[in-house]
């Protein structure tokens, strides 16, 4: 609806390769050279309902379409324009730095932040580095060890630290994370995703300034009660990411969505795409789906998006400037 598509919004936690978009990865097609892939890709983003492995398949067409700097560059220049189209007024990206044949790990995140220096669009852009659960000792390591060194050159666009990846793989190493936080970066932590008590603990006794998806916490959605008592406690800001979390399977449906519970006992949240070109979707629509299926109205809607600016990790001048940006709008509109 128009409300949701004009309404300046915030997103906190898009993954770059899976933002991409159709036209975008025809348009990197060819790099790519084959014309075989882009029937491979029709026909994988044809289907409709996925498991979560399923869905971690998709991001191999992302990636291999991504495997020169050109194309990065391309594909970080064309995700900001989209969200910025659909009235995104602040944008965390963010992204796993990889190496490729022609392009180190070092010079990915260097062309994805020359992609974000370059953005003239009124939209602030920031960026996260993520680990990938996958990466074992000593290879988070270095990774993280490069995380630093590239924040530490570029400290007005990279904020943070996500820890992402398929969550059915892959261990979390509490240190690693902590060592991230000690250099001054901010912390989102993909978490709950699957079922994993243990974890989930582990990552909240850390204090990470936001959790991604946070779905096996509260007990009615295979969390623990202990695990609940412990989140309310810690109030840490949710990323809720409603279409991916139902083509993914891991809620039931949108009306079952666990956000029921953030929304019901006014506990933190955000509301974010997640993967917009994977899940076909956008941050307007997602508002859309939040409104419908938990009887939210406008207002509720602009409040949300307000707070969010509060859970996001840019400066506080520009925080100041995205709630004037807000209440200006609001005083215009609504
Ligand atoms: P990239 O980091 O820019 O390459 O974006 C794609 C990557 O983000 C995937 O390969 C995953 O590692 C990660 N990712 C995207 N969506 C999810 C999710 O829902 N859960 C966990 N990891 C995700």
């Amino acid at each position: 609806n128009e409300f949701c598509k004009n309404l300046p919004k915030i997103e906190l936690h898009a993954h770059l390769n899976g933002s991409l978009s159709s036209q975008t990865l025809k348009k990197l097609g060819c790099f790519d050279e084959s014309i075989e892939e882009y029937h491979r890709l029709n026909k994988v983003m044809e289907r409709s309902s996925r498991t979560l492995d399923e869905c971690f398949l998709l991001f191999k067409v992302a990636h291999n379409a991504t495997r020169t700097k050109e194309a990065v560059y391309t594909a970080t220049k064309d995700v900001i324009e989209e969200f910025f189209n659909d009235n995104a007024i602040y944008l965390e990206l963010r992204t796993t730095p990889r190496s490729e044949e022609c392009m180190t790990m070092e010079e990915y995140v260097e062309t994805v932040v020359k992609a974000i220096q370059d953005n003239k669009l009124n939209i602030i852009v920031k960026l996260l580095l993520s680990i990938d659960r996958r990466y074992q000792l000593p290879a988070s390591d270095n990774v993280m060890n490069l995380i630093i060194k590239m924040k530490n050159k570029y400290p007005d666009i990279i904020k943070g630290v996500d820890l992402s990846g398929n969550p059915n793989v892959g261990i979390f190493n509490s240190e690693l994370f902590k060592k991230a936080k000690e250099s001054g970066l901010s912390l989102s932590l993909h978490c709950g995703e699957v079922k994993n008590d243990k974890e989930v603990e582990e990552m909240l006794f850390l204090n990470p300034d936001r959790i991604g998806h946070a779905t096996c916490i509260h007990p009615k959605y295979e969390g623990s009660e202990e695990l609940w008592n412990l989140y309310c406690q810690k109030l840490i800001p949710a990323e809720c990411c409603l279409t991916s979390n139902v083509v993914c399977g891991t809620s039931k449906s949108y009306a079952n969505h666990h956000i029921l519970e953030w929304i019901k006992n006014d506990l933190p949240f955000t509301i974010s795409t997640d993967d917009k070109g994977v899940f076909n979707t956008t941050l307007s629509t997602e508002y859309e789906l939040l409104q419908r299926h938990f009887d939210l109205n406008d207002s509720d809607l602009w409040k949300i998006n307000y707070n969010s600016i509060d859970y996001s990790f840019a400066e506080s001048s520009e925080k100041d400037k995205l709630r004037d940006i807000m209440l200006e709008w609001k005083t215009k509109y609504m």
